[in-house]
C-alpha cells in the first residue's frame, strides 16, 4: 500500500536493502568477487554494468578493487619516447603521424646513454616500470634499431625495473626476442571498438592489432592494452572496447584508459574534453570486468584535479604514468604527484618481478626438497 501510494505521488519509497542489489554493477561485481575473472562476458552484460548509476559503479568498482588488489598501491610507470614523430600511420589522435601538421619535429632514435640516463632518473623518482615508445608502424626492416632496443631492455631490466615497449606491430619472432631480452610487458592499444576503429585509423586493421597481442601473449610477455575515450565514439563503442579486452583468451595484465588530449593539427583537434564522470565509468567497468588487471589512468590525467583523480583511484585505477611528458603531450608535475600520493595515502607498487623471483625461489626450494628426497 505504501509502495503504491508513494509511486503515485512520484516519490520513491525507502528501498529495502535488497533493492540496492538491482543495478548490474552490484550483480556483476558480486559475481566477480565470488567467481574471479571471467572471459565469457556478453556485450550486453558489460553494457549494463557500464550503464549502472555512477555512484553504484564507483562503489562496486571500489569493492572489486579492494577484494583483488592492495588498494592503496599505485604502480608508477614512466613513458619515454625514444623515437619521436615521422610515423607513417594515420591514427587521427596522434601528433606523431607524418600526415598531420602539428609542428612536431621527427627525431632519430635516442642513443643508449640518453635512454639509460632517463631510466635512472625515472627510477630515482620512484618509477618501477620504464616504458619505451617508438613512432613506428612496426619493427619489420628495422633490424639495427630493434637490436639496439633489445640492448636497452636488458640494461634497464638489470637496473631492477620492469621494462615495457610500445613499438607498433610485432612479428612472432620479435616478440620472442623481446621476451629473451627480459621485456616485462608490451603495450599495443586497441584504441576503440572494432566498429568505430575505421573512423580513427585506416592504415592497419583491428585484426592486425589483435594479432600483435596474440604474439606478445604467446611469447610470455605481459599484455598492456586499452584505449582512448573522447575520439567522437559513442558509449556503445566504449563498451565494445571493454568487451573485446575482457573476452580475450587471457585478460591483459594492464589496461590503460586514456582521455584524448586533442592536439592542434590532428583531425581530432576540436574534440571536446572528456569529463571525469566518463573516466570513472570506464575505469570502474574495466575494474569489474577485468578484476586482476592493472587499470591505468593514463593520458589526459593532467587535466584532472587531485579530488577527481582520487575518484578514479577509488573506482579501481591502480596505475599511472609519471614523468614530464607522455610521449609528446604534457603530463602531471612530479611534485604534484608526490603530494597527491601523500595526501591520498597511496603507496608506490613494487616491481612485480620481485613476485616472479619469489616464485622462482619457491620453485628452486621445491626442486631442492624433491631432489633431496
Ligand atoms: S599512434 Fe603510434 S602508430 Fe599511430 S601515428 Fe602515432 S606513433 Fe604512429
Amino acid at each position: 500500500m505504501l509502495l503504491i501510494r508513494s509511486l503515485r505521488s512520484g516519490i520513491r519509497p525507502p528501498a529495502p536493502h535488497s533493492a540496492f542489489s538491482t543495478s548490474a554493477a552490484v550483480v556483476q561485481a558480486e559475481r566477480t568477487i565470488r567467481e574471479g575473472p571471467r572471459k565469457d562476458w556478453s556485450r550486453e552484460e558489460i553494457k549494463s554494468v557500464y550503464d549502472s548509476p555512477i555512484l553504484d559503479l564507483l562503489f562496486h568498482g571500489a569493492q572489486v578493487h579492494r577484494h583483488v588488489h592492495k588498494f592503496r598501491e599505485v604502480q608508477q610507470c614512466t613513458l619515454l619516447s625514444i623515437k619521436t614523430g615521422g610515423c607513417s600511420e594515420n591514427c587521427s589522435y596522434c601528433p606523431q603521424s607524418s600526415r598531420y601538421d602539428t609542428g612536431l619535429k621527427a627525431q632519430k632514435m635516442m642513443n643508449k646513454d640518453a635512454v639509460l640516463q632517463a631510466a635512472k632518473k625515472a627510477k630515482e623518482a620512484g618509477s618501477t616500470r620504464f616504458c619505451m615508445g617508438a613512432a613506428w608502424r612496426d619493427t619489420v626492416g628495422r633490424k639495427t634499431n630493434f637490436n639496439q632496443i633489445l640492448e636497452y631492455v636488458k640494461e634497464i631490466r638489470s637496473m631492477g625495473m620492469e621494462v615495457c615497449c610500445t613499438l607498433g606491430m610485432l612479428e612472432k619472432q620479435q616478440a620472442m626476442e623481446l621476451k629473451k631480452a627480459g621485456l616485462t610487458a608490451y603495450n599495443h592499444n586497441l584504441d576503440t571498438s572494432r566498429e568505430y576503429y575505421p573512423n580513427i585509423i585506416t592504415t592497419r586493421s583491428y585484426d592486425e592489432r589483435l594479432e600483435t597481442l596474440q604474439y606478445v601473449r604467446e611469447a610470455g610477455i605481459s599484455v598492456c592494452s586499452g584505449g582512448i575515450i573522447g575520439l567522437g565514439e559513442a558509449e556503445e563503442d566504449r563498451v565494445g572496447l571493454l568487451h573485446t579486452l575482457a573476452t580475450l583468451p587471457t585478460h591483459p595484465e594492464s589496461v590503460p584508459i586514456n582521455a584524448l588530449v586533442a592536439v592542434k593539427g590532428t583531425p581530432l583537434q576540436d574534440q571536446k574534453p572528456v569529463e571525469i564522470w566518463e573516466m570513472i565509468r570506464m575505469i570502474a567497468t574495466a575494474r569489474i570486468v577485468m578484476p586482476r588487471a592493472m587499470v591505468r589512468l593514463s593520458a589526459g590525467r593532467v587535466r584532472f584535479s587531485m579530488p577527481e583523480q582520487a575518484l578514479c583511484f577509488l573506482a579501481g585505477a591502480n596505475s599511472i604514468f609519471t614523468g614530464e611528458k607522455l610521449l609528446t603531450t604534457p603530463n602531471n608535475d612530479f611534485d604534484a604527484d608526490q603530494l597527491m600520493f601523500k595526501i591520498l595515502g597511496l603507496t608506490p607498487k613494487a616491481p612485480s618481478f620481485s613476485e616472479e623471483a619469489k616464485a622462482c625461489e619457491l620453485e628452486r626450494c621445491e626442486e631442492a626438497v624433491s631432489s633431496s628426497g
